[in-house]
């Protein structure tokens, strides 16, 4: 029986790097859980890196692979999921906040009537229960809760956790019968992805987003060139993507991503609340804005009260000659 199990994202071939975070807090709560881990890979060639996947003191992986399984697509995700989850007995089933997890995790907590506590920011054991913290109300406030079922299933916000090394360790692997996986209601037949070497801003250890103090979408070149002098991506408030000046994939807040890099970056963003609600929990967060009453500066470590047209070039290339 293991206490975790890990459901392990992967994307291109690759562990994602929400991968090694999930994994370095499942060893750690299953150690009290009074355990060890095992982990799920579901996807067509996913099998290819349950060694990888061994290597961080994971037990038994759990492959599941099919056709069917070539896109992501929440029925036949939650099938060989459910098969882990009834093979391995686990106390916690854990997934990455990802866009992914946040499908799969409720439609796993629902089919086994286990209690589900999601984009967690802390996880411990409390008198062997599993205990969390979350932001609640758009993230203005923290809430602490405990799931007493059988079964707690979890999702952890990506970025907010240490990731940790593989330090070896080879695990079982055990295939998961996936004959029933083609019998689905719904079917994935093309996924239409755009050609995009750009790093997803939920996975971004650094973030400069503009908002509407830049003035029209001819300025974005402000924003580019202080990402790319600290080697983060752009994001970008709402105001900016209604106004079509942005994708909507850079949008972060409420109705956007929820991030927490280890540096964002706001420039001529006011600050609502909305928008908190998806960076409050970066580890460092740098405000630009001409209006030093600005709620951004409630939550900002550094605050530059200027006019974003004449800090942000002085700054990029200040910053690029310190990273050169
Ligand atoms: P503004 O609020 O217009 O702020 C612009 C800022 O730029 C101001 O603070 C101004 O002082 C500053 N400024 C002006 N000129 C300069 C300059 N030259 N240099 C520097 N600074 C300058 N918003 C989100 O961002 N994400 C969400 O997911 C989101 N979801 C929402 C969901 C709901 C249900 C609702 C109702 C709203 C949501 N919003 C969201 C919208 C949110 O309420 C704000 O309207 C939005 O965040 C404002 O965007 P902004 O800060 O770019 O623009």
């Amino acid at each position: 029986m293991a206490a975790v199990l890990v459901f392990v994202e992967t994307q291109d071939g690759s562990l994602k790097k929400s991968a090694p975070e999930v994994l370095g807090q499942a060893a750690q709560l299953a150690g009290d859980l009074g355990g060890g881990v095992d982990a799920v890979l579901v996807g067509q060639g996913a099998g290819a890196l349950a060694e990888s996947v061994g290597n961080f003191g994971v037990d038994k992986v759990y492959v599941a692979e099919a056709d069917s399984l070539a896109n992501f697509s929440i029925e036949a995700f939650t099938k060989p999921l459910l098969k882990a989850v009834a093979a391995a007995t686990p106390k916690l089933v854990l997934f990455a906040a990802s866009v992914n997890g946040k499908d799969l995790a409720p439609a796993v907590a629902a089919a086994t009537g286990s209690a589900i506590l999601t984009d967690v920011t802390e996880i411990g054991v409390k008198d062997g229960a599993i205990s969390v913290t979350k932001p609640v109300y758009a993230g203005k406030a923290l809430a602490e809760v405990s799931a007493s079922s059988d079964t707690v299933v979890a999702t952890l916000r990506p970025n907010v956790f240490e990731p940790v090394e593989p330090a070896g360790g080879s695990a079982t692997v055990e295939s998961l019968d996936t004959s029933d996986i083609g019998d689905l209601r719904a079917t994935v037949k093309e996924v239409l992805a755009k050609a995009s070497e750009k790093l997803d801003l939920t996975e971004a250890d650094v973030i400069v987003a503009g908002g509407r103090g830049l003035k029209g979408p001819e300025n974005w070149h402000l924003i580019e060139q202080l990402a790319e002098a600290v080697g983060g991506v752009t994001g970008a408030s709402r105001a900016v993507v209604d106004a079509g000046w942005r994708p909507h994939d850079e949008q972060v807040g409420q109705t956007g991503k929820t991030v927490s890099p280890k540096l964002y970056i706001a420039v001529g963003v006011s600050g609502a609340i909305q928008h908190l609600a998806g960076m409050r929990t970066s580890k460092c967060i740098v405000a630009i804005n001409t209006d030093a009453e600005a709620p951004i500066f409630k939550v900002a470590d550094y605050g530059i009260v200027g006019d974003a047209f004449e800090v942000c070039p002085v700054l990029a290339e200040e910053l690029a000659k310190l990273r050169a």
